[in-house]
């Protein structure tokens, strides 16, 4: 009798599924972990007649696995797997838009993102037009151009801004045109953009998902099966497809997604109440903070999948007061490169969403290529400075901050909040 996870009685919830959809003991062995399958091409019974697999760039048996698991999250079919969360974005766009037509996008969104529009794309003639996706009605006005697909990021990177990913679908919908969200930070323990109405859910499991820092990857979830396949071909076409091996770390890291995140997120949280206090703090953005704009939003578009907590990811963005900087005559970009100096535990990388903490300088770092004009038109500035949570005990990386924020602030009011930490973190 085959082996089934599946409760006859009700739909099995997140973590069970994280662990255990698309994986199944082998028939052989009875081996519980997958395999990694390496091969390069997979035996055909007779001409006309090929096996599940053929050739490991079409598709191969772990990457199946993986995609058999993330789809599962979603209540979807099996989702896409990428070699990044570029190659996902990029093939996405193939697939919905040619020469002469236009795709609508959050204007705060990955600077990689952004850079794949206007210097690859744009001159290929597919043509991008930035929106803040935060306002409908802008989106509404935006939609009558009669994009081909309409691209938000929520939470967006690095500003945090949210769009309502409900009330958008509404609007895509009557326009007739394609909605796609980049739901890399929250991943769908915390929102479930095709229930809320998208066509399509894209990742990079490089964030939250393989959770290590270990791989990078992407993946596509859709329920429509024309739209699957039409990504699939072009998959196989532009030969972009995920390695076995990071299939199989991204495997392992869905096992524990639930139980990271929830940790991410209660982390990051305890940062951004330590920060908001700060006195040498300008701006926090996190929607977990009472005073996020959009917190209401917040509240009600990100949910644990299982318990209905409210919970916003990991990653936590600020600025610092240029005026309480030492040196920093030119405001932010001093400050935030200062800061980016003074951190000991939290490291100055460009990833986010892995078990260490990480702090990233956007506008020299991540957003270099957007242009410094639409930086700051969008929130941008030049001082902000990202945060990705880790798992790290969260007092060890409050302290890290106070001690970088002591370090590059003047003033009686800074210096004495060294020890902060301490009292601000929980357990
Ligand atoms: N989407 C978001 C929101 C990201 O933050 C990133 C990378 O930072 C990407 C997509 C691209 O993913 P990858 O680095 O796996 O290509």
């Amino acid at each position: 009798m085959p082996y089934s996870w599946t409760s006859p009685a009700r739909a099995p919830q997140f973590s069970t599924r994280a662990i255990r959809a698309g994986r199944a003991p082998e028939i052989d062995s009875g081996a519980l972990t997958p395999s990694i399958c390496l091969s390069t091409t997979f035996a055909q019974a007779d001409i006309g007649v090929p096996g599940a697999h053929t050739y490991a760039r079409a598709s191969n048996p772990t990457v199946a696995t993986l995609e058999a698991a993330l789809g599962a999250l979603e209540d979807a079919p099996p989702s896409v797997c990428f070699a990044t969360g570029m190659a996902a974005t990029t093939t996405l766009i193939l697939a919905t838009a040619a020469a002469g037509d236009a795709v609508l996008v959050s204007e705060v969104v990955y600077g990689g993102t952004a850079r794949l529009l206007e210097r690859v794309l744009a001159p290929l003639g597919v043509r991008a037009t930035f929106v803040d996706t935060s306002d409908l009605r802008a989106v509404s006005a935006a939609l009558r151009s009669k994009p081909k697909l309409l691209f938000v990021e929520t939470p967006a990177n690095p500003t945090l801004r949210l769009t309502d990913v409900a009330a958008v679908a509404d609007l895509a919908r009557e326009a007739g045109v394609l909605l796609a969200v980049d739901n890399t930070f929250l991943t769908p323990l915390l929102m479930r953009p095709l229930d809320l109405g998208a066509d399509v859910a894209l990742y990079s499991t490089t964030k939250y998902i393989e959770g290590h820092n270990a791989t990078v990857g992407g993946a596509i979830s859709a329920r429509d099966p024309a739209l699957l396949e039409r990504v699939r071909f072009l998959r196989k076409t532009l030969g972009n497809i995920q390695a076995p091996f990071s299939a199989w770390l991204t495997l392992r890291g869905l096992d524990t997604l639930a139980l990271r995140l929830r940790a991410h997120s209660r982390h990051a949280q305890q940062v951004a109440e330590f920060l908001a206090a700060h006195p040498a703090v300008a701006r926090v953005h996190y929607p977990g903070l009472a005073s996020f704009p959009q917190a209401e939003l917040a509240r009600s578009q990100h949910r644990d999948a299982e318990t209905g907590e409210a919970l916003h990811s990991g990653v936590v963005s600020f600025e610092l007061r240029a005026d309480l900087v030492r040196g920093a005559s030119d405001g932010g970009f001093a400050a935030g490169v200062r800061l980016a100096r003074a951190v000991r535990l939290a490291t100055l990388a460009e990833n986010l969403g892995c078990t260490q903490t990480l702090l990233t300088h956007p506008a020299s770092m991540t957003h270099a290529d957007v242009p410094q004009a639409r930086r700051h038109a969008t929130g941008i500035s030049d001082g902000l400075i990202r945060l990705s949570i880790g798992l790290e005990h969260p007092r060890d990386v409050i302290d890290d901050l106070a001690q970088a924020l002591a370090q590059v602030a003047v003033g009686d009011e800074v210096e004495t909040t060294a020890g902060i930490g301490e009292a601000v973190a929980r357990d």
